[in-house]
């Protein structure tokens, strides 16, 4: 168990593959730690907050994103989320130039 674990609210339904990933929701758990830890004492307020963080983080973590092959050679996967590249999404939302990220000299 991490300070991570249950902190969004799972956002159900299909979507399309590969397009963009949908917001998420902050889950109770963690609007209540945004209360304590941020000194937020109005809950409406805090879930504003939350979310927002919740969200900047996802955006944080997807701008690093990219395609990669574990050690078994399995891939591409997403290196943030672990899924099948590119169809979660995050090739959206990657800051990286995936055209550069050969290691073939040209
Ligand atoms: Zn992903």
């Amino acid at each position: 168990m991490s300070e991570f674990d249950g902190i969004l609210i799972p956002q159900g339904g299909n979507r399309p593959l590969m397009s963009y990933p949908p917001e998420f929701k902050a889950a109770r758990v963690f609007v209540d730690r945004v209360m304590v830890e941020l000194d937020v004492p109005d809950r409406e307020r805090a879930e504003v907050m939350a979310d927002w963080i919740v969200n900047f983080a996802e955006r944080f973590g997807a701008y690093q994103a990219g395609p990669m092959f574990d050690m078994d050679g399995n891939g591409p996967q997403c290196s943030w989320c672990g899924q099948i590249w590119p169809l979660c999404g995050h090739h959206h939302m990657t800051g990286r130039n995936l055209e550069e990220d050969d290691d073939d000299g040209e």
